[in-house]
């Protein structure tokens, strides 16, 4: 069968590849002028009973490879650090960008050496599969990567300050290709993030980790979350981000992306219904993070110094969970009325 993906990013790619590998002739359209991918290092969670290298290697995808793994993570509030730590890799590293090691480029490769076509500089009519990624800057990132960082190769340190990062977070890890320092923000202003990050550059601990190490160049992007109802319009089935797909509470986008694109490539290869496989897989995930960060949004300096300081200085990882999983029953009660009012707002019903 011809299979039209409009969107050669992580989730059509996730896709195209399977589909390509089970004789489905696959054609990609995007609108780059070629196969280009911003470069940074992207983690992908490790701790829920959930692999990402195993859901790939299900899907036939065994020679994709990670580019690191973690087994320290140090989260850092205003005034204190815990660390955790795990056995078992608690993240996976991978490159992003285009060059051959990336997650993109061995998804690319695979898909290409499958018979997969690319048009690129195009557009699509009647596409199978929706796959164009962020519409809405419900997410706005920005940050920097370096040639090396004064770091060990197994750690990844989170910093919560809304003073750099509002609602959200600063990661910095690295790869042995580069290191990346970058911030996540859950407000749509991206200079004040930018303004806010350069200080965060500023301090004597971020100094001690850059340690004069060469900046190569700048990352920025924006991501779009939602709870959708159906993922399914006009005989097209959304994967990604277009679909909404993307993690509320942190912006883990690459698990949603990965995952909606092998349940897309599932429901077409196997004539299954698309919503009820996403609903099965990762429905309930989407709504608990939801849940979340109706909480974080309202996270002060103070609750992250409480929080950090009360899961305690070093923990496992299994610990760290235990200690940070509660939902309020409150927040699911109120869950619903706060999906449909920030639909209504995207919608321009409610002004601000
Ligand atoms: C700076 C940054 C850091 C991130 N870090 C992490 C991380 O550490 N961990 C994690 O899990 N997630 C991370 N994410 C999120 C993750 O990268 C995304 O959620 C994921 O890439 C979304 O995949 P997608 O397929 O929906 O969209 P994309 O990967 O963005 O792909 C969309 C594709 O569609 C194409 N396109 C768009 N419009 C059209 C059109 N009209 N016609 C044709 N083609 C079109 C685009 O050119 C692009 O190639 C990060 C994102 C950013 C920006």
């Amino acid at each position: 069968m011809k299979v039209k993906i409009e969107g050669a990013g992580l989730s059509g790619l996730a896709a195209g590849a399977v589909l390509a590998t089970e004789g489905h002739e696959v054609v990609f359209y995007d609108k780059k002028e070629e196969f280009d991918c911003p470069e940074h290092i992207s983690a992908v969670r490790n701790y829920s009973n959930f692999s990402i290298m195993n859901e790939l290697e299900k899907r036939g995808l065994e020679e994709i490879e990670h580019n690191g793994l973690i087994r320290n993570t140090f989260r850092h509030s205003p005034n204190y650090c815990s660390k955790a730590t795990g056995e078992q890799p608690i993240f996976y590293l991978f490159n992003r960008g285009s060059d051959r090691d990336t997650l993109e480029g061995q998804l690319y490769r695979r898909a290409k050496n499958e018979g997969a076509k690319f048009r690129f500089n195009s557009n699509c009519s009647d596409p199978d599969i929706v796959a164009t990624g962020s519409s809405r800057p419900d997410i706005v990132g920005f940050g920097y990567n370096y040639r090396d960082l004064n770091m060990d190769r197994d750690e990844l340190h989170v910093f919560y300050n809304n003073d750099y990062a509002s609602k959200g977070y600063v990661y910095v890890t690295k790869t042995d290709k580069c290191g990346t320092i970058a911030a996540v923000s859950f407000e749509d202003n991206f200079n004040e993030l930018r303004e806010n990050f350069e200080k965060f550059l500023k301090k004597d601990s971020v100094q001690g980790l850059v340690d004069r190490r060469e900046r190569i160049e700048s990352i920025a992007g924006y991501a779009t979350y939602d709870v959708p109802r159906t993922a399914e319009k006009d005989g097209s089935l959304y994967t990604g981000e277009a679909a909404g797909f993307q993690d509320p509470s942190k912006g883990f986008g690459i698990y949603y992306a990965l995952m909606s694109g092998f349940l897309a490539a599932k429901a077409i290869n196997e004539d299954k219904d698309y919503d009820n496989l996403w609903k099965n897989e990762f429905g309930e995930k989407l709504k608990k993070q939801y849940i979340r960060r109706i909480k974080l949004n309202r996270a002060t300096n103070n609750h992250y110094d409480n929080k950090v300081e009360s899961i305690g200085t070093e923990v496992n990882i299994n610990e760290y969970r235990e200690r940070t999983r509660k939902t309020s029953r409150l927040l699911k009660t109120v869950y619903p009325m706060h999906l449909a009012y920030r639909r209504l707002k995207h919608l321009n019903f409610i002004q601000q």
